[in-house]
């Protein structure tokens, strides 16, 4: 007998108006724990009508939202704060339940979204505005920030409570009410989330969760009363977000696709390159924006630094994600582990060198394993490069010098993080003058910003003018307004036609 029949499914509804509402469309999609390879849930699909309902919960709830005191609306993000912190356990269970994360990778996970909860408790703060005192004779000019109004975010797969948190924390501080539309493969921890917002003392209709697909997108993009997108996903669909919610004339931030690449070059510590390189590339199974796929080996580099990494892949433990042990999970779903694994057929078949097949040490079973996989002597040509991948599959670019290295990052489509491997500090510093990426390592591989900064790629990796959380988030959610005031007296009024002065 089919064992996904067998076991009981967890049945995921969608939180419109501060209540749990099961989905009315008959469309729904299915979950899975992918360390067995078993449907563990049932999602449900949202219809154009039930996003409507939802945009209108939020529409409702926005007049008396904004009017909360910043005071107030910081109590409450201290409160919501933590509440997620004493519920992170519970989130990072379910992220390795659905998404398959190791354990400590998913409580990592929601350890660098509950940093940007905490940012955002200062939002009195950040919402300060500027005053011009005297601008003009007996005049004032200042600024304020307001919020947009009802807001959305689309999240991906491969982070499904940070990436959320980026978002709606500080939508939320800002004044905003939001529709969250999480990644339809692990949706459970949006709905924790909605939970733990309602009894933090977030009023009804100020977050929403809707589950869905391409028509829940699609609707989110052209309904009149949302105001803003925030986007995180693949490049393709990052680029129809922007240009179709753009043209609908909402505000877009959509956040795309990556290709990192790790620069080694020949004065680096070896040892200290490989560990980064493994930690990067294999962390979380490579299902990270800001994973390192390419490493690029220059000059004479090339033959150790492969040999460091090779000798470490047989210590990665690949294993379920509940198992202490297991240092690297499962990947998401069977289509996408196949996709992966179908690298380690073209890679060598257009040239590359395969120093290690995951497909040979994945552990046994039905789930969507996929071992740590090494290809070197990789070409800009082949597809193991022009691809994300998304997966365990490190590749091996070698290049003679720092200026082939440059130009290989340079002049590929995406440009979200890159990595310098180097002892030499003017190098690293002529380094980050000239690389087009949006954010740089300098003997660091993941460099995800910090909170207090802002997230985000250039060229492919990114399409909208500013960068997720930190001071670009917060000005993503707010417009500003500014006001020029006097208060003359009424008997100096008189009736001038010219065009008015400033002196
Ligand atoms: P995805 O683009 O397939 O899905 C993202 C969201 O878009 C999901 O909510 C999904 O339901 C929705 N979607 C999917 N197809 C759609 C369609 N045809 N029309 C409208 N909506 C659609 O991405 P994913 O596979 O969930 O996530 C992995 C991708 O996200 C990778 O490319 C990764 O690099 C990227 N990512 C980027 C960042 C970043 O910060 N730049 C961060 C995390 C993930």
């Amino acid at each position: 007998m089919n064992a996904a029949v067998t076991t009981e499914l967890k049945l995921i509804g969608h939180w419109i108006g501060g209540e749990s509402v099961r989905g009315a469309s008959g469309r729904k999609g299915p979950v899975y724990n992918p360390a067995t390879g078993e449907q563990s849930g049932e999602v449900d699909f949202a219809s154009s009508e039930e996003m409507d309902r939802a945009v209108a919960a939020a529409k409702a709830a926005f007049p008396e939202w904004r009017k909360w005191s910043l005071s107030k609306r910081a109590d409450l993000m201290f409160r919501i704060y933590q509440l997620v912190d004493e519920h992170r356990e519970d989130l990072a269970r379910l992220l390795t339940a659905e998404h398959g994360k190791v354990l400590s990778d998913a409580m990592g996970e929601v350890q660098r979204g509950i940093e940007v909860i905490e940012f955002v408790c200062g939002i009195p703060t950040l919402l300060k505005g500027e005053y011009s005192e005297q601008a003009s004779t007996g005049v004032d000019v200042y600024s304020i920030r307001q919020p947009l109004g009802v807001v959305a975010g689309i999240t991906p797969f491969n982070f499904p409570a940070m990436v959320p948190m980026w978002m709606w924390a500080p939508a939320l501080a800002c004044g905003n009410t939001f529709i969250l539309k999480p990644s339809e493969k692990d949706p459970s921890a949006s709905v924790l989330t909605a939970e733990l917002l309602k009894e933090a003392g977030v009023p009804d209709g100020v977050f929403n969760v809707v589950h869905g697909d391409k028509v829940a997108v699609d609707r989110i993009l052209e309904h009149p009363d949302i105001a803003a997108v925030s986007f995180v996903g693949s490049t393709p669909i990052a680029r129809y977000v922007y240009e179709t919610g753009t043209k609908a004339g909402k505000r877009v931030q959509a956040l795309g696709g990556a290709k990192n690449h790790m620069i080694v070059l020949p004065d680096a510590d070896i040892d200290m390159a490989a560990d980064a390189a493994v930690s990067a590339g294999y962390g979380s199974a490579g299902e990270r924006c800001m994973a390192i796929s390419v490493v690029v080996a220059v000059g004479d580099a090339g033959d150790k630094l492969v040999g460091a990494i090779k000798q470490r892949l047989p210590n990665v433990k690949v294993g379920d994600g509940l198992d202490p042990a297991s240092e690297m999970g499962p990947l998401v779903t069977r289509a996408h582990r196949d996709k992966v694994a179908s690298y380690l057929e073209s890679g060598p078949a257009q040239g590359a060198t395969l120093v290690a097949d995951g497909r040979e040490t994945a552990p046994e079973g039905d789930g969507f394993f996929l071992g740590v996989s090494l290809l070197d002597d990789v070409t800009p040509e082949m597809d193991a490069y022009r691809d994300e991948i998304f997966g365990p599959v490190l590749s091996v670019v070698r290049v003679g010098t720092y200026d082939e290295a440059l130009r290989l990052v340079n002049e590929n489509p995406y440009g979200n993080g890159v990595a310098l491997f180097t002892r030499d500090g003017g190098v690293a510093r002529q380094f980050q003058f000239d690389v087009n990426v949006g954010m740089v390592g300098i003997n660091v591989p993941i460099p995800v910003p910090v909170a207090y900064y802002s997230f985000g790629g250039w060229k492919n990796s990114l399409f909208g003018d500013r960068h997720i959380y930190g001071p670009e988030g917060i000005d993503f959610y707010t417009r500003t307004k500014a006001v020029t005031s006097r208060w003359p007296d009424p008997a100096t009024s008189k009736v001038d036609l010219g065009f008015p002065q400033t002196r």
